[in-house]
């Protein structure tokens, strides 16, 4: 769904006429940062902690914030209001600037470019996806070596995704020099193991750390599931009782379908499908408290 109006650099503008310089460095050499929040009856999930990752990624690549949380915070909550999304994700993008172009990190501190896009998502059509299942592709994993940090360099992502479409696969599952899923182009991936416990790999610099992933970690263990933090093989998913994806746009949703071949019967799993609705009453039971700034935007 279109945006009416974005924001950039300080100004909410119609979507039409929405633009940065030429020679942003974002655009130019993918010098920038993104987060995305999804939307659920018009409120932020987790907010505070994808802007806790946005401030470690900046952190990251010595980007000084142009905000402090708080301010960023409502301009979130403003673009939302503003473009009236009930259901939907909100976009944030913040690049080193712009100016003539040179790799080396401009010798001051110019001013950042930021941009919030704030659209309305077609939930049920989430809904259906996730209740029918997806299929995932496995594509060699071609990333730079700090996928923890949230950058718009996502070329191989991008490219990974495309050749995954190009065989009838909704996901691909990036998978590393010795063989193992690091996760997918666009979410964390997961399996229910033979032995019944839930497998995601271990957080470190090839993969990035899902707030999402955080979430259901903490759901699962609260329902008593052994939670093992170990990457798995395209194979062993195959022999899996479960797999699923999760992440901030998708919440969790089941995979079925693993190369081509079915996993299990080919159905979305009953653990992954539980996951997934406890993940989203805990979305809808925490949402008014969610958020680092209690104020209204303008307040
Ligand atoms: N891994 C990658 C490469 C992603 O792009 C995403 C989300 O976009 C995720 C994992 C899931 O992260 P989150 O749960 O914070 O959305």
């Amino acid at each position: 769904m279109k945006p009416r109006l974005v924001y950039v650099n300080g100004r909410f503008v119609p979507y039409p006429s929405a633009s940065v310089h030429v020679e942003d460095r974002g655009f130019q050499f993918g010098d920038s940062v993104y987060e995305v929040w999804a939307v659920m009856d018009g409120g932020l999930i987790d907010a505070a902690a994808h802007l806790r990752r946005l401030e470690r990624s900046l952190g990251e690549l010595r980007m000084t914030p142009p905000f402090t949380p708080a301010a960023l915070d409502r301009v979130l909550r403003e673009a939302v209001r503003r473009n009236r999304v009930r259901e939907g994700l909100v976009y944030l993008q913040i690049t080193r600037g712009a100016g003539p172009r040179d790799p080396l990190f401009p010798p001051h501190d110019r001013s950042a470019t930021v941009v919030v896009i704030a659209r309305g998502v077609d939930r049920a059509a989430v809904d259906a996806r996730a209740e029918a299942g997806i299929s995932v592709s496995s594509q060699p994993d071609q990333r730079w070596g700090r996928c923890d940090i949230k950058t718009t360099g996502l070329l191989a992502n991008v490219l990974s995704k495309q050749a995954a479409r190009a065989v009838g696969a909704a996901e691909a599952w990036l998978v590393d020099g010795e063989g193992r899923v690091t996760e997918g182009a666009s979410s964390t991936a997961w399996i229910l193991d033979p032995a019944g416990r839930l497998r995601t790999r271990a957080l470190d610099a090839a993969i990035l750390p899902g707030v999402t992933r955080a979430r259901v970690m903490e759901i699962a263990r609260r329902e008593g599931l052994e939670v093992v933090e170990a990457a798995f093989t395209p194979e062993e998913a195959l022999g899996a009782r479960e797999a699923f994806n999760t992440s901030a746009s998708g919440f969790v949703t089941p995979v079925v379908r693993v190369d081509g071949r079915p996993l299990g019967d080919g159905r979305p799993g009953p653990v992954a499908l539980r996951l997934r609705a406890l993940y989203l009453d805990h979305v809808r039971n925490t949402r008014p408290q969610i958020g680092v700034c209690a104020q209204e935007p303008g307040s």
